[in-house]
């Protein structure tokens, strides 16, 4: 009887069970589905050329509304322009009555400086009188007549209001203060523009600050950046082209003209915008093409100006685009449609010569190719996921892939986000197994930001292929190399843990070998992530482990049924060549390489408590670093950086806001490097310290390999940087939250 009761609740259990199992693969199907329709509606919408004039016509004008301007912009040369005719608004009128318009949904009235005509209101009237259907009306300004750019954007508003158009407003703004004065050429003008911009935010008007970066700006935008976060502004960026409008073929010193280091630095800026700042997703899509661009690659979107758009200058000439199009005729003497239908040839030569390398901020849908390389991305990102709707078997239809006939090492991790330490990481790693396997090896790195990886060999000179983690290319190299790394990094709470379970179990299915290479454990509270890791390691064949804590760790979780063995940190013995070659010479500098404090060490509090101990850290933080300056007599405290990368934390950013913060009225000289740090960078900063305040893990190993004078803040509660300094028996340097945040208090 027992028994049958026991085998009835058995039968409901895996009814529910199976019920469950169902409801999860119609979710899974559904998600599915979504991934692929989350990129239909992206289309590329080009031109298609008919033989009938009418069947042209367009949704967007760029109105030059002058050819002259009042700034003296060292990218542009049109305030070198002489005025000459310009239309009337009448003429303008009648200018857009043309069929060519007659779709027109928006107008940008730009210039040179539009403001500087005073019949800019009668223009905007005009625009709506010949095209009453129009959406909106935008203009652009530089604001260096204050009075008179308020004066008659004021009256172009009231213009808008009184026939209901929605209007919009750019203020143009390089950088922070001087550095755009300097772009601008005029002095003033960065608190001019200012003065605008709070007049017509105070108006409730839609303002946006735009910034051209150029050779002049490139390394301010960061803080350009900073300052619209906290003046509550919204601005965009663009990087300054080529313009035949502009008059500026001859800019090439400062066009597109950013060295290695400088197009680095604007690939990490754009993906903290992408990433931070910026919400719109088709202004997010024209920044990826711009990383596109500055990584050698082509334009990600398409252009409005391939079917939609039109520029109309002053004189009444209509040119397909602004940057590339010569002058296809005069809207005054000739019918537009007719103009536009009969030079097509330029808009085709436009397309096929200059559009795939045009980094022009002109918005558009992504191109067909680029929803293809995304949609194929999507496909791998929810393969390569620990709870995947795909099952791993599908693997099977993708063939094994070789680079050569040389043994193969594919090596996997957190690559692709890495501090200077996982550099130094990944060159130590590659160093090894050259030696042990020799130097005909391919070695292949997965990376979730390719860019960033690719710039950290070029950096070290490491001959490796770097690929994107989330392709196909993933697990036809996992299956083709003869040995699979998890190379160094924590195995700890994240997400992408499924990288290493799933190159490891692919290639145990080929019947290689997996290494778990001079990793952590840790820090690790979710049961799912705990399985994961268990189950990475028992995939490999062996686990070699940064600090005792870990192998502790690794061991608890195989029952010590496997060997794990203390091999350290293999950035530790790639920085210790460094202390055997090199010294620098000593100043009298306090250096810091900080980072903000985060909740994930500290998930035992609540959060509010968390933050009020993080204001007390921070003021701590600071009155320890003034008091060591003090006791050391340093004649500068520096701030560097072990990270640059938005994901991961930018430490640059947490410089410039804790400077700002805490050292305003500080008697010794502070500093901080706005520059890229390298491996090289940070050894020769520590190395010239007369100490070194710590607090990113590698800088704490940096700073004790390397035998410098230093003080390691465990940001970790008790976590990697005690293990690493109990383990070097250095734990006098350890500094702890709880007694920095008391100083504070
Ligand atoms: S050159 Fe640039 S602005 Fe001109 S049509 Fe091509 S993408 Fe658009």
């Amino acid at each position: 009887m027992v028994r049958l009761v026991i085998n009835k609740i058995k039968r409901k259990i895996r009814k529910v069970i199976s019920q469950i199992k169902f409801l999860k693969w119609i979710d899974a199907f559904l998600r599915l589905k979504k991934i692929q329709r989350k990129f239909d509606y992206y289309s590329n919408n080009d031109i298609i050329e008919d033989n009938n004039e009418n069947a042209y016509s367009i949704d967007v004008i760029n109105l030059n509304a002058t050819d002259i301007c009042n700034s003296g912009c060292t990218m542009c040369n049109i305030w070198k322009q002489k005025k000459e005719f310009e239309f009337s608004a009448e003429e303008l009128c009648e200018i857009l009555k043309d069929p060519l318009f007659n779709n027109l949904k928006h107008v940008g009235v730009t210039g040179g400086e539009p403001t500087l005509r005073k019949d800019l209101p009668q223009l905007f009237e005009a625009i709506i009188k010949a095209q009453p259907n129009i959406h909106g009306l935008s203009t652009i300004t530089n604001c260096i007549r204050e009075k008179n750019v308020i004066e008659r954007i004021d009256a172009s508003i009231e213009i808008c209001k009184k026939y209901n158009k929605g209007f919009s407003m750019m203020v143009s703004l390089d950088g922070v203060g001087e550095v755009h004065d300097k772009v601008r050429g005029t002095k003033g003008n960065f608190e001019s523009a200012l003065r605008v911009i709070n007049y017509y935010k105070n108006k409730g008007v839609s303002i946006a600050t735009g910034t051209t970066i150029s050779k002049v700006n490139v390394w301010g935008v960061d803080d350009m950046l900073v300052f619209l976060r906290e003046n509550q502004i919204y601005g965009r960026f663009r990087v300054a082209e080529f313009i035949k409008r502009l008059y500026n073929d001859n800019r090439n010193e400062v066009i597109r003209n950013f060295d290695k280091d400088e197009t680095y630095h604007l690939i990490l800026f754009f993906y903290k915008l992408i990433l931070t700042y910026e919400k719109d997703p088709t202004f997010q899509n024209t920044y990826y093409s711009i990383i596109n661009i500055l990584s050698g690659g082509e334009r990600l979107i398409g252009c409005p100006y391939h079917s939609n758009g039109v520029v109309l200058n002053s004189k009444g000439e209509l040119a397909y685009c602004a940057p590339k199009s010569k002058i296809i005729g005069n809207a005054i003497q000739q019918k537009a449609q007719k103009i536009y239908a009969e030079n097509l040839s330029e808009l085709s030569y436009i397309k096929n010569n200059h559009c795939s390398s045009c980094i022009h901020d002109y918005h558009a849908q992504i191109t067909q190719n680029e929803v293809k390389n995304r949609n194929i991305k999507s496909y791998w990102k929810e393969y390569l996921k620990i709870d995947s709707i795909i099952p791993f078997s599908k693997h099977e239809k993708v063939k094994a892939q070789k680079i050569s006939e040389n043994m193969q090492i594919f090596i996997t991790g957190w690559y692709g986000t890495e501090t200077v330490g996982d550099k130094a990481i990944l060159a130590q790693i590659i160093a090894e197994l050259k030696l042990e396997f020799g130097t005909k090896t391919d070695i292949i790195v997965t990376s979730l930001f390719p860019h960033i990886t690719q710039r950290t060999i070029e950096e070290l000179d490491l001959q490796v292929t770097v690929i994107d983690a989330y392709s196909e290319s993933f697990v036809a190299y996992a299956k083709g190399s003869e040995l699979v790394i998890m190379g160094g990094g924590p195995l700890m709470d994240l997400d992408e843990l499924a990288l290493p379970l799933i190159a490891f179990k692919l290639a145990k299915t080929s019947g290689h070998r997996n290494v778990v290479y001079g990793c952590g454990l840790g820090p690790l509270f979710i049961d799912r992530n705990i399985r994961v890791v268990k189950k990475i390691l028992y995939l490999a064949d062996e686990i070699k482990l940064r600090d005792n804590e870990s192998v502790r760790l690794a061991n608890k979780l195989l029952n010590s049924s496997k060997n794990v063995v203390m091999t350290g940190d293999p950035a530790k013995r790639f920085v210790d060549q460094y202390q055997k070659q090199k010294t620098q010479k000593q100043k009298p500098i306090l250096s810091c390489f900080l980072r903000e404090l985060t909740y994930e060490y500290f998930r035992d509090k609540n959060y509010d408590v968390f933050l009020e101990m993080k204001q007390n850290f921070e003021k701590g933080l600071a009155e320890f670093i003034l008091n060591k300056a003090k006791e050391i007599n340093a004649e500068e405290i520096r701030f560097d950086h072990m990270h640059n990368f938005v994901v991961g934390n930018d430490d640059r950013d947490f410089s410039r806001y804790f400077i700002k913060n805490y050292f305003q009225s500080s008697e010794v000289k502070v500093s901080y490097n706005n520059r890229l740090s390298t491996v090289d960078s940070i050894v020769e900063s520590m190395q010239q310290s007369q100490h070194n305040i710590c607090m990113r893990f590698h800088s704490v190993l940096f700073a004790e390999t390397l035998q410098t004078s230093f003080s390691a803040i465990d940001y970790t509660s008790g976590g990697k940087i005690f293990n690493y300094l109990s383990d070097c028996d250095k734990l006098g340097c350890l500094l702890t939250v709880d007694g920095i945040s008391k100083l504070g208090k």
